[in-house]
């Protein structure tokens, strides 16, 4: 299976629709100039980090907590190609 990264519906996201989003090449903490994963979240422009370990993300912007399932974050990023890292490997 060869699917485009597109973004994903988050699956235990509460209070509104959050979507993770992993763009190509992207990773969780990016470098300057690469793409971020994330997870957009409604009245907000920005992109939350995304803390896979802690089942959570964190928007700086807006200061929203939310709650993710970090192991179907981590299938969804590991799925969407070797480019995309969470930022624990090279
Ligand atoms: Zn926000």
């Amino acid at each position: 299976m060869d699917t485009p990264a597109a973004p994903q519906q988050a699956e235990t996201v509460r209070g509104g629709e959050c979507v993770l989003v992993v763009p190509p090449r992207g990773r969780v903490f990016p470098q300057a100039g690469e793409a971020k994963i994330g997870v957009e979240h409604p009245g907000c422009d920005a992109v939350a980090d995304l803390a896979i370990e802690l089942d959570a993300f964190f928007c700086p912007s807006c200061h929203r907590n939310g709650r993710v399932s970090g192991a179907w974050c981590r299938d969804v990023i590991e799925a969407a190609g070797p480019a995309v890292t969470t930022g624990e490997r090279g």
